[in-house]
């Protein structure tokens, strides 16, 4: 079956209907993409068999008096389709949902003792970098910190303000309450690699956009493909979902262990979450002991 939309995106839908039906169709597939369907498709029938009320059809809404005339089909199929205000032409038309470019390759395994230059190659790559918007605020380019050979690493979304001061990732207030999560985990900061999705601190300390993220993730898998931790905790939502590029409540990915690059994927709550919300301390623990489990470490008391 083909697509309703043409290659960008637009139902093609002229010639085919009038306009009463072509708005009440747009209205629909909106309304559809809102919810996030993004895809439709159509069964080859003739529009006007379509249109017409079956004899065992449920009116959806039902202004049509029983004894009326029948409708004319346009006017039928818009009946079908109720709150079009707008015609269509009039409004921005949404922008097709761009798919997520797939993570690039796992690169071969570098020897545990060139790590420490394979991350500097990779830095060097990535150079003064002006590839997207959020060069223009940074004030230091936030690459990533800890040992080269670590065995966990931790992905947050960007730097803040105090990251963009210092060029060091996780050393504001969030940083210190992940210093915690890692001391209680029986680790020491030096000993965990810790990097972000994006690498220049968005304005405001807002999420990045998926352009960003994109254009900068692929140095994030690079720097995971050097290091090869047993296990990456993601650190909140934008970290799973450009890790994984898929995109799912946080509840759909905690509790569990997840494959990745080989290695494995536990997500918990980001620390200014958990900032906000200090009652979820206690399931970021639970997410963490999952880590250590995998990690082989001692499950402590909870400090
Ligand atoms: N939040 C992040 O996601 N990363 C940092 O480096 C600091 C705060």
């Amino acid at each position: 079956m083909p697509p309703l939309s043409d290659p960008k995106g637009q139902p093609d839908l002229k010639g085919k209907f009038d306009q009463a039906t072509r708005d009440a169709i747009h209205a629909r597939l909106r309304f559809y993409r809102d919810l996030g369907v993004g895809e439709f498709y159509r069964r080859e029938v003739d529009p006007l068999l379509w249109a017409q009320p079956q004899p065992e059809q449920i009116p959806i809404q039902s202004p049509v008096a029983p004894q009326a005339a029948p409708e004319p089909p346009a006017a039928a199929a818009a009946s079908l389709f109720p709150q079009v205000n707008a015609p269509y032409d009039q409004e921005t038309a949404i922008a097709p949902r761009k798919p997520f470019p797939s993570a690039p390759p796992q690169a071969p395994p570098v020897p545990p003792e060139e790590h420490f230059a394979a991350l500097k190659l990779i830095r060097e790559e990535i150079g003064d970098c002006t590839r997207c918007a959020l060069a223009k605020g940074r004030n230091k380019l936030v690459f990533g910190d800890g040992d080269p050979n670590a065995k966990l690493m931790f992905v947050g979304e960007g730097p803040g303000a105090d990251e963009d001061a210092q060029g060091l990732p996780f050393v504001g207030r969030g940083g210190q309450l992940l210093n915690n999560m890692i001391a209680a985990m029986g680790l020491k900061r030096e000993q965990v690699y810790i990097a972000n999705v994006v690498k220049c601190r968005p304005p405001n300390n807002r999420t990045p956009e998926p352009e960003e993220a994109h254009t900068c993730s692929p140095f994030l898998f690079k720097q995971i493909d050097v290091v090869r931790p047993q296990v990456i905790v993601a650190l909140g939502q934008t970290a799973v979902t450009y890790l994984t590029g898929e995109k799912r409540p946080l509840s759909g990915w905690r509790g569990r262990v997840h494959p990745l690059r080989g290695t494995k994927l536990i997500v918990t709550y980001h620390p200014a979450f958990l900032l906000r919300d200090p009652n979820q301390k206690k399931h970021a623990w639970a997410d963490l002991q999952i880590a250590m489990r995998e990690l082989g470490l001692e499950p402590s008391a909870r400090k």
